[in-house]
């Protein structure tokens, strides 16, 4: 048989590997960044366009490239920064595989400019495919721009393959976020579709934070500092009441390198246990530094994951270290002594002259009035079992009227007269009990009805929510006072992808800033206080799950909102409030699941019942 095995050809040993190191434009941001800040840049400047699929573009001001080496670096493993294998255990720079131009260079057209600081020309590179189609002497500043452009030109299944450039725009910011939160000490600022996004100054950490995330972060973060003989851990936490639904803001940094760790990260949360709220999630920044020998990140090309040697004494200890930053500032909340002054004012007030206070008094208010008083407890979902009512009104059903009180079932102790009643079909439920907080009894012809009351609800919301999409008709209340809520850019940016939406179900904004989004009515299923943690819901759900088009971004929408303002398991419900939620369900187009396809009810038929007596 003849020979046939054969080299592959350079240009397509670099597109393979370009299949690993370019997913998508985020990741040529990342590789992008992490050269210039391997060449000591102090200032960098990233533009994008169109989420990158058009273009990515960075500035430097660092060392630059002589003429041969801006021709050199574009092939594969061709690298300044190791030498030979020992290296790879002292490592001091982002980038060490050689691979990132030359697999770049490979899916888009490139163009590089560059110059070093000894020479008074610099080089101006084309490159498309990895085919060099130009290299002039260029007049050019000190330093290195880099431009990507029309990334996956020659692959297309790969250019169909990306998300909408919002999607992709959001992950460039998070790949920003991670760069510029790793190098607090350089200036970075960021372009996209010619509006800036971000503007940071050099920086110490903390203040970085608060330029990526907002002002009101300052306030949130609590120190953490420890020397070990194998790590020194610094950074911050969020404090625990300010854990969101989110995972936003979770960041560990090894040696000035984002990882990623899932065994680190459930030692963060170990430290928090039974200080934060079930289902919400810490925000952190944790830097570690650990001697480089001791760190291996060569085992991914994208170099977020990482493999220490000890891993179970940093486990340990980064646990140790934030429980015990937790209790310090329980005692103390504000041992940090690093505090500014500035950040500590609000933006607002800085430049506004003292006033007098005034008082002023509501005359009409009375502390013993009715509707004041705070909710009897046993009514607990008082507010939202009235809202799903409104939801119907004007739909001319009526809930049957029933003045039985609270007859609540707690224990399997089943009272015989349960089965006596007049009920006969489903559509005409007018007894039922609640079974321990969680199900919901009533009885038909054949036998016995058990509803889950929390999936029940959620099929009942979620088909009000999408009728209130499709029709546009949502109802809304409007709030006394407009909310403003904080939230961070992304997370904003989110918010604006759903606007829309959100407007269909009976948000109504004010205005919307690059931190705050202002509320000034909400659907009337939302009480007020639940405005905030609906939103980070939403936002959460929608960071997790990226919705492809308009219709599963409503379906998806409607899928949150249900989920999160349905009545719990645990919740009491008064009579009229089962009732209305049973009928409710069976005026739905699909009682049986819920919208996440879990059955909402079962039978038990008397003969089911007649068997257990034999
Ligand atoms: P790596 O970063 O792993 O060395 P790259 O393919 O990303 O591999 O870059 C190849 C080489 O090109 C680098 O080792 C460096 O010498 C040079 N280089 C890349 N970008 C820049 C830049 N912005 N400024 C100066 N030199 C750069
Ligand atoms: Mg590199």
């Amino acid at each position: 048989m003849a020979d046939i095995i054969r080299l592959l050809p350079d240009h397509v040993a670099n597109q393979i590997a370009a299949g690993e190191v370019v997913q998508r434009p985020a990741s040529v941001v990342k590789e992008l960044l992490e050269n210039a800040i391997d060449a000591q840049s102090t200032d960098i400047k990233l533009i994008v366009k169109d989420g990158g699929k058009t273009l990515v573009q960075v500035v430097d001001n660092g060392m630059g490239m002589s003429d041969t080496d801006a021709r050199l670096s574009f092939e594969r493993h061709a690298t300044s920064k190791i030498q030979k294998a020992e290296d790879l255990f002292n490592l001091h720079t982002k980038g060490f595989r050689g691979e990132a131009l030359a697999s770049i260079a490979a899916i888009a057209h490139v163009e590089m400019m560059t110059r070093t600081g000894e020479d008074e020309v610099g080089t101006h590179i084309k490159i498309e495919g990895s085919k060099i189609i130009s290299q002039e002497v260029a007049v050019v500043p000190k330093g290195t721009s880099m431009m990507v452009k029309n990334l996956f030109f020659n692959i297309p299944a790969r250019r169909n393959f990306l998300k909408s450039d919002q999607v992709e725009f959001r992950h460039i910011v998070d790949e920003f976020h991670r760069v510029a939160l790793a190098h607090p000490q350089i200036s970075f600022s960021f372009y996209n579709n010619g509006s800036d996004v971000f503007n940071l100054p050099g920086n110490d950490f903390k203040k970085r934070i608060v330029q990526i995330f907002g002002r009101k972060t300052h306030e949130k973060l609590v120190p953490v500092n420890e020397e070990t003989n194998v790590v020194r851990i610094s950074g911050y936490i969020q404090k625990p009441e300010f854990a969101k639904k989110s995972r936003g803001e979770q960041f560990f940094f090894a040696n000035n390198r984002f990882i990623k760790s899932p065994y680190l990260h459930h030692a963060v949360l170990g430290a928090f246990e039974g200080l934060i709220r079930p289902g919400t999630h810490p925000g952190y920044f944790i830097c570690l530094e650990v001697d480089p020998a001791t760190i291996d990140i060569n085992i991914h090309p994208t170099k977020t994951e990482v493999k220490f040697d000890d891993e179970h004494t940093l486990y340990a200890y980064l646990k140790s270290t934030i429980k015990h930053s937790l209790g310090q500032f329980n005692v103390a909340p504000s041992l940090d002594f690093d505090k500014d002054q500035n950040l500590e004012t609000p933006y607002d007030f800085k430049d506004k002259a003292v006033s007098l206070p005034s008082i002023s008094v509501d005359a009409d208010f009375n502390p013993f009035e009715k509707s004041r008083a705070p909710k009897e407890s046993g009514y607990s979902r008082q507010p939202s079992a009235k809202g799903w009512e409104t939801m119907y009104q004007g739909l001319e059903r009526k809930f049957p009227q029933q003045d039985i009180g609270i007859l609540e079932m707690e224990s399997e102790g089943i009272n015989s007269s349960i089965f006596g009643s007049t009920a006969d079909t489903v559509d005409t439920i007018t007894t039922t009990f609640q079974l321990r907080k969680k199900y919901i009894i009533s009885t038909i012809k054949s036998g016995m009805l058990i509803i889950n009351q929390s999936r029940a609800h959620q099929r009942v919301l979620y088909e009000g929510f999408l009728r209130n999409i499709t029709i546009k008709e949502a109802v809304s209340q409007q709030l006394l006072f407009p909310l403003t809520l904080n939230f961070t850019r992304g997370e904003i940016s989110i918010l604006m992808e759903i606007q829309e939406s959100l407007s269909a179900v009976g948000f109504v904004f004010g205005d919307i800033t690059s931190e705050t989004v202002e509320v000034k009515g909400v659907p009337v299923v939302v009480t007020e206080s639940e405005v905030q943690m609906v939103m980070e819901q939403l936002i959460s759900d929608f960071q997790m799950e990226v919705a492809e088009d308009s219709f599963s971004q409503v379906d998806m929408l409607a899928k949150t909102l249900a989920k999160t303002l349905s009545v719990k398991t645990g919740e009491v419900l008064d009579q009229r409030s089962q009732i209305g939620l049973v009928n409710d369900l069976f005026a739905c187009k699909e009682s049986a699941l819920s919208p996440f396809n879990k059955r909402t009810y079962t039978t038990i038929t008397e003969s089911d019942i007649d068997r257990k007596f034999i």
